[in-house]
């Protein structure tokens, strides 16, 4: 395995470091998305998240910029060096995106998409695994067992709320499941704050009981204007209020892991 692109193995290696992976839930245009990532890199971020294929409730809704939106990820990934994460739907398009995307996404709606799972574990890259909205740890595990099992072990589990009784969140964020899942696998354990809760006023909080019990970072959504965006504008912070998470998180890394 190419030793380069195992980041979910160095993440492993390096649980204190908490992975941030921010950026848009869906690439808008190429401004949007140089104004983001540049943004992104005065604050040292790594890792920078974006949607060109959407998986929407409503067909009639925005469904991302597609193959033109690849477009937009290569040119920005060429000037600022990010590591790109995006997901991928249909297995004819992992070939596509191959050159552009660093860490393929497979979404909560594709969790149990056996033949999307098979085909991202013929591939080298790593894999964010999120879970289905409905499918229990055991079906989690299952499913990321459909991609190890082709050969890819590099593999990044990331919770993402899962649907309960409750409407006040968008979904519920399983919390619980970072401890249970780093006694069941070794792979990485990501949380998404912004689908987990679907309300940006919850999204520090979420992220801040995620660094404490263990997880290994998260994917959060950002967004130079969040009232303008074309997808996920309730749950995605503005500039200052991501400012203010990193700042959050840092003291709260330096109180957890500096002073042991
Ligand atoms: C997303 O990351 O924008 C997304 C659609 O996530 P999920 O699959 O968790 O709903
Ligand atoms: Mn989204």
């Amino acid at each position: 395995m190419n030793k380069e692109i195992n980041i979910a193995e160095e993440l492993i290696l390096n649980p204190s470091q908490f992975t941030i992976i921010a950026g848009p839930c869906a690439v808008e245009s190429y401004e949007q998305m140089e104004c983001i990532a540049k943004f992104l890199k005065r604050l040292g971020i790594k890792y920078l998240r974006g949607g060109v294929f959407k998986p929407r409730t409503d067909p009639k809704s925005f469904q991302g910029l597609g193959v033109e939106g690849l477009e937009i990820l290569r040119a920005v990934k060429k000037i600022y060096k990010f590591k790109i994460v995006s997901e991928i739907m249909d297995p004819r398009d992992i070939d596509l995106a191959y050159d552009c995307v660093d860490i393929y996404q497979v979404g909560s709606r594709n969790m149990q998409n056996y033949s999307l799972l098979k085909e991202m574990g013929k591939t080298d890259k790593p894999i964010l695994l999120k879970r289905g909205m409905s499918a229990t740890i055991e079906e989690w595990i299952k499913a990321s067992e459909y991609i190890a099992l082709e050969g890819n072990e590099n593999i990044i589990l990331c919770e993402r709320g899962i649907r309960t009784f409750e409407t006040y969140t968008r979904n519920t964020l399983d919390l619980m499941s970072i401890p249970i899942l780093k006694s069941k696998t070794n792979y990485p354990i990501f949380v998404d704050p912004s689908h987990g809760t679907g309300r940006r006023e919850l999204v520090l909080p979420a992220t801040k009981a995620a660094l404490v019990l263990g997880a290994s970072g998260i994917i959060v959504e950002i967004h130079p204007k969040p009232e303008q965006a074309l997808s996920d504008g309730a749950q995605s912070l503005n500039f200052a209020q991501f400012e203010n998470l990193v700042r959050e998180l840092n003291l709260l890394k330096n109180s957890i892991y500096e002073k042991e």
